[in-house]
């Protein structure tokens, strides 16, 4: 069946190919960009500023080869394709990028970001690691508010509390929009393809609440159709499939390719590349809409935090949600602190919700994509 594409705003393409055309856009009407890595970066401050954050490409594997000619072989493979892009000159996101905004999560990257600091601008966000202490909140706190003085003196803009709270705000509705639509893959049989999701949240973290909420409305009423339509991703009776664990993009979406190719339905990307970014809410009207910043921010559940319930607490609301049949926990080879948390994952998953359970440990090649397809097959046979 011929479906209605969800996006037709004069940005058509790949999603790095909208997303590119975008942030040219922005910067040829002379906005300053700033490169990004994290869902850490409190991208409403930044755009609160008039300044676009751009993610900074990570997930191919040809620049691998040039980051191992100074980075060790065994080190995370988005953090080896990061630099890799770097030296090589191959991001356009990064050749646009005035600055890079960084923050303290692994140790890897914590690394990579002391040598790219020798090639451009690079601010570095000191993040709490351990998010329920109580100093946590004030401190991430004045560690935006740091980011907006380093901004402020590098781009002459400035953004006083009512346009930052005015950004929290456009961004509550923007995230409200995207699980408004996300619930179209919560739907059995979903009617929303994973690489949907996937093109929208791209696009959906440059651009800010007010320029996505109109772009985003519409969007129900084309999914509301195929429903109507009787359209549905993949056949009626498919395995349902939440991937949760490391960021998933380019390469490394062989994963969502081969839960397709062995004959499931990918109902929930939950990584920072997927839903995450998307979830909770700023409170809004506060009088301190930094400090709402910071408290929402320091909830995102990534496995650099210690201790991490609030993942386990934030599956179980997606599993209640997007009734999966299956839990794959996607882990990047040397990615410790997910790699470590995925005992916990399966436990919770198993042992809570009763649900199998599979981590995959991977890097961006093809090597392993066949035998990825059959430990996949045999998890859908223990459905
Ligand atoms: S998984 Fe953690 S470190 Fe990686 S992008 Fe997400 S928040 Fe940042
Ligand atoms: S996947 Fe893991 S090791 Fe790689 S950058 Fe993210 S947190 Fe660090």
């Amino acid at each position: 069946m011929q479906i209605t594409p969800l996006l037709n705003d004069g940005y058509a393409g790949e999603p790095a190919k909208r997303v590119l055309n975008y942030v040219q856009d922005h910067r040829q009407a002379g906005d300053p960009v700033v490169g990004i890595y994290c869902g850490y970066a409190p991208i409403e401050l930044i755009q609160a500023m008039g300044i676009v954050p751009a993610v900074l490409c990570a997930f191919s594997k040809v620049p691998i080869a040039a980051a191992e000619t100074v980075l060790p072989a065994n080190l995370c493979p988005l953090i080896k394709s990061s630099y890799g892009f770097i030296i090589e000159g191959t991001c356009p996101f990064y050749a646009m990028s005035q600055a890079v905004i960084a923050e303290t999560t692994c140790d890897g990257k914590k690394k990579m970001f002391e040598l790219i600091a020798d090639i451009k601008p690079t601010h570095v966000m000191d993040l709490p690691q351990v998010p329920d202490e109580a100093e946590a909140r004030s401190n991430w706190k004045q560690m935006i508010v740091k980011l907006q003085g380093f901004l402020e003196t590098h781009f002459d803009r400035q953004a006083d509390e009512e346009k930052i709270e005015a950004s929290l705000q456009a961004a509550n509705r923007k995230n409200a929009l995207m699980r408004r639509i996300f619930d179209y893959a919560a739907r059995v049989p979903s009617v929303l393809h994973w690489k949907e999701m996937y093109d929208l949240s791209f696009l959906a973290i440059a651009a800010t609440g007010q320029e996505m909420v109109p772009l985003l409305e519409p969007l129900p009423d084309i999914l509301e159709q195929r429903v109507r339509e009787g359209f549905h991703v993949g056949p009626p009776k498919a395995p349902r499939v939440l991937v949760t664990g490391c960021p998933v993009g380019g390469d490394a979406t062989k994963i969502f390719n081969t839960i397709e190719v062995a004959g499931g339905v990918v109902v929930a990307p939950d990584a920072c590349t997927g839903m995450k970014a998307f979830m909770g809410e700023f409170a809004e009207n506060s009088g301190d809409p930094i400090g709402a910043m910071a408290e929402r921010y320091l909830k995102i559940p990534c496995a650099c935090m210690t201790p991490n319930e609030r993942r386990l607490t934030d599956l179980s609301a997606m599993i209640g949600h997007f009734k999966p049949d299956a839990v794959i926990d996607f882990v990047l080879q040397a990615c410790h602190a997910y790699n470590v948390e995925s005992f916990k994952i399966g436990r919770h998953v198993e042992e809570v919700h009763g649900l199998p359970f599979l981590k995959i440990e991977t890097d961006y090649s093809d090597a392993d994509t066949e035998q990825l397809r059959t430990r996949i097959e045999a998890l859908f046979e223990s459905i």
